[in-house]
């Protein structure tokens, strides 16, 4: 557990650390106790704005528990369960196929070993596949839910990843409105869990969504009958003005955030970190926050974001390792909320990185040579480099910074004549994709080459 070990040493033996940084960029030192920043539910529920999200979880083979063979670490899971309801976490999130099935009997262990109202518990209808669309079976799934979970009500019961495409039983691929209507409406589970919720063993119905904002619009459509108590959100700074459809999405998470605050129905926001990608940015965003503040972690603005805004309840996190689980815990013990200029940083940020993502290239060369002479790796690299040390901008930023943008322009093309001759360029491949197979990164070498193509033009 490396540095995380050390942090909690100091905790239990009551020893305050000047907090220092790892080289992972983690804060160490005093993990507060009673400091845990609360929201309230819709029926006066004292969420912490952490919550505590088991979608992977320790394994004793050390993976992810995505692979086929593993074991989940029961022990590290009781370990980690209970240091962070002694930390203030209260809210912990799974369901039914998370860790290949096993999360939910996992937390059903760590957490019937606590008193019931220590913690609340959030779970999932998850009937995906087309045979559990049935009325009959999709309850198997609700009540299965109950048993693993080792508890006779849940606090926050989901319609798991509406938004999402499916094929019926006979192979036909059905469109997002139809699987939501296949999976909870034509069914009657929709009714089904609002009678459980009447009955006192649902506390707080609600949707997760991903996908179609068709689905998500058509949902907060019912709520003058459903009443829905909270909603799950992918939300993040750079989902919040650029959610990319590759994520999964097709709106930003301002607009669903609007909405919902409209409809005054509190929301849990999951992938605060971008699937990561918001935990280890490139030099030049690293820097510039570093700058702001030297001992925070670079996820910790992240989850300052996402947590700032007052309508967020809560904020789920997977945390396989205890140095994340005692980071995230600093970050909201208390939340300090961002001021302007930390949004505008982060909206600026958000920019750049979705506007140039890196190219995980290795520089391995397997894909060369080039059938037609493209300097592949070099292309990848010189424009990696660029983003890296912050030295790319659009043609729309220019009036905003004309200095920058001239810099950075002239350091991206000059750089580029000078480490790729002209002859070997991005502008030279004809997307043959003999190299594709040879990557072992699978990057879509020919889409980068027009996408790297594309902004050398711009800045031409
Ligand atoms: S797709 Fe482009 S880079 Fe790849 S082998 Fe063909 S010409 Fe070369
Ligand atoms: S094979 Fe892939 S990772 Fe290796 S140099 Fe080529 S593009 Fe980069």
């Amino acid at each position: 557990m490396g540095g995380g070990t050390v942090a909690t040493a100091a905790v239990l033996t009551g020893c305050k650390q000047a907090p220092t940084a790892t080289a992972e960029g983690f804060a160490q030192g005093e993990v507060p106790t009673d400091k845990m920043t609360y929201r309230t539910g819709k029926h006066g529920e004292k969420i912490s704005l952490l919550g505590y999200g088991c979608m992977r979880m320790p394994t004793i083979e050390g993976n992810s528990g995505r692979e086929n063979n593993f074991e989940l670490d029961q022990e590290q899971i009781n370990r980690l369960t209970d240091y962070a309801i002694e930390h203030g976490v209260t809210l912990f999130d799974t369901a039914p196929p998370y860790c290949k099935g096993r999360s939910e009997h996992a937390m059903g262990i760590a957490l019937s070993r606590h008193p019931r109202d220590k913690y609340y518990l959030s779970s999932k209808m998850s009937n995906f596949p087309p045979n559990t669309w049935s009325r009959e079976e999709s309850i198997k799934i609700y009540h299965n839910t109950l048993k693993e979970l080792q508890i006779d009500y849940i606090d926050f019961m989901m319609l798991h990843a509406i938004g999402g495409t499916s094929k019926d039983l006979s192979g036909r691929e059905l469109s997002p409105m139809e699987v939501f209507e296949a999976r909870f409406i034509n069914n009657g589970i929709l009714d089904f869990l609002m009678e459980e919720r009447e009955k006192g063993r649902i506390r707080n119905l609600g949707f997760s969504y991903h996908g179609d904002v068709k689905v998500f619009d058509r949902a907060l459509d019912m709520d003058d009958t459903v009443h829905w108590d909270h909603v799950l959100i992918q939300h993040n700074y750079v989902d919040w003005h650029h959610e990319a459809v590759e994520q999964g999405g097709d709106a930003d998470s301002e607009y669903m955030y609007n909405r919902l605050a409209e409809k005054d129905i509190p929301i849990f926001v999951m992938e605060p970190l971008l699937g990561g990608t918001l935990a280890t940015l490139n030099d030049a965003a690293t820097k510039q926050l570093k700058q702001k503040d030297p001992q925070a972690s670079i996820a910790s603005w992240a989850f300052r974001f996402a947590g700032s805004q007052p309508r967020i309840l809560t904020v789920l996190s997977g945390m396989t390792y205890m140095e994340h689980l005692q980071d995230n815990i600093r970050t909201y013990s208390p939340l300090k909320p961002l001021n302007d200029d930390e949004y505008a940083m982060l909206e600026s940020i958000a920019h750049q990185l979705s506007n140039f993502p890196t190219v995980p290239c290795t520089g391995c060369q397997y894909c060369m040579p080039c059938p037609y002479g493209i300097d592949i790796p070099g292309i990848f690299s010189h424009y990696n480099k660029c983003v890296n040390e912050g030295n790319v901008a659009l043609a729309d930023d220019a009036d905003a910074d004309k200095k920058a943008y001239r810099k950075a322009r002239r350091a991206f093309l000059v750089g580029y004549d000078h480490k790729v001759p002209r002859l070997r360029q991005a502008d030279h491949c004809i997307s043959c994709g003999a190299c594709v197979h040879k990557c072992p990164q699978k990057i879509d070498i020919p889409a980068q080459m027009k996408r790297i193509n594309g902004y050398v033009e711009e800045l031409s």
